[in-house]
């Protein structure tokens, strides 16, 4: 029987860099998307040989850097690529990262001829002024008018959106999020707003020209927007992500369930036959090819299965655990006392009302005694 897996493929690319962004990304000219474009598909050809029959693909994710600057032509050669060298399912889940300013029909309608079937639209906030501080490049009138266009191509339509943002408080993002919810989103990503040396922002507010939300006010805001999305009807699937029944994320669904994956371009990262590897983060190493890879002991792998598993509403197959023994720990049973943790068959699971919490109580599941 024909294993399967799921494939992620890196875009690095920016039409420009955003103020808070530390991700491995950059603008690059024409000449340097099509010489990374060839590698990429190269390694795509060269890799693919060691899954031959063994593997099916069951899900398929573009992401970046900003997918969306790639042509309909460049695009296309990556697609075609992954179809010539895997066998993928029919009905695999397909998603593209796109950022509203560069959305145009003709790339949905290309998308949508390459079976792409899932687009994650990189919103962050619909406040002109933060979008301006933050160093986005679209406007809230233009997210709006590109979310129209591409839910008249595409039903499974993800935003994603930043918490802590100057002068977001919950009232604010809530009423963001019921602008997208009105446009026909069924899945929304919210994110921390985190601050890294060496970006932008970072000397903004260090020169209190940017002031982002204080913890216990971004906390305050999150679970506002978080009570709100559950009234709405999304399930909080994860920790960060909320999604109407049956558009939850396959392919983030699979990291979480430490499901494997193999990963192409730069930094992208592989787990296959328990083993993670990842490629280099810059252009001249991942031309030659170089991977780092660890293998984790028993105990590191028990420690993962419990953080992916409660961070999500997988939750934690105990009989999995190799190591740990969870009924040992002095915490657990309080957990499940409070309510903090329900356990029913052998699977555990935390509480949604404590994921804001989930840092520390993962860390004293880890306590011997
Ligand atoms: S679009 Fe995303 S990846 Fe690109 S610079 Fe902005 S935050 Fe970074």
């Amino acid at each position: 029987m024909r294993k399967e897996i799921s494939i992620y493929v890196h875009i690095p690319f920016c039409e420009h860099k955003c103020a808070y962004c530390a991700f491995n990304s950059f603008c690059a000219t024409q000449q340097e998307k099509e010489n990374y474009l060839k590698l990429l598909c190269g390694e795509i050809a060269e890799k693919s040989k060691q899954f031959s029959n063994k593997y099916v693909v069951k899900t398929i994710y573009i992401g970046g850097g900003t997918p969306s600057v790639l042509s309909c032509e460049q695009i296309s050669e990556v697609v075609r690529a992954i179809y010539d060298n895997f066998d993928v399912y029919d009905n695999a889940e397909f998603t593209i990262e796109a950022n509203p300013h560069s959305i145009s029909e003709e790339k949905l309608k290309c998308w949508k001829s390459l079976r792409v079937n899932r687009v994650s639209v990189g919103v962050q906030t619909l406040s002109d002024k933060n979008l301006s501080k933050i160093g986005r490049l679209h406007t809230s009138k233009m997210a709006i008018e590109k979310i129209k266009l591409v839910r008249k191509y595409f039903a499974n339509v993800s935003c994603d959106l930043l918490v802590g943002l100057e002068g977001e408080d919950g009232k604010t993002l809530c009423k963001h999020a019921k602008q997208l919810l009105e446009l026909g989103i069924k899945h929304i990503s919210c994110y921390f707003l985190e601050i890294y040396q060496n970006t932008p922002i970072f000397d903004m507010i260090q020169n209190k020209k940017y002031l982002p939300l204080g913890d216990e006010e971004q906390v305050a805001a999150f679970n506002k927007l978080a009570n709100y999305l559950k009234d709405a009807g999304l399930e909080r699937y994860e920790i960060s992500n909320f999604a109407y029944p049956q558009f939850e994320s396959k392919h983030n669904s699979n990291y979480w369930a430490r499901g494997e994956y193999v990963g192409f371009g730069l930094s992208a990262h592989s787990f296959l036959n328990g083993k993670r590897f990842w490629n280099a983060d810059n252009i001249d190493d991942y031309k030659n090819g170089v991977t780092t890879s660890e293998e984790l002991s028993l105990t590191e792998e028990d420690e993962e299965k419990i953080m992916l598993g409660l961070r999500c509403n997988l939750g934690v197959d105990v009989k999995s655990l190799k190591k740990i023994d969870l009924n040992k720990n002095p915490y657990f049973q309080d957990y499940l006392k409070q309510g903090i943790l329900t356990q029913e068959g052998g699977l555990v699971k935390l509480n949604p009302m404590f994921y804001q919490m989930s840092n520390t109580i993962i860390s004293n599941l880890f306590e011997d005694k």
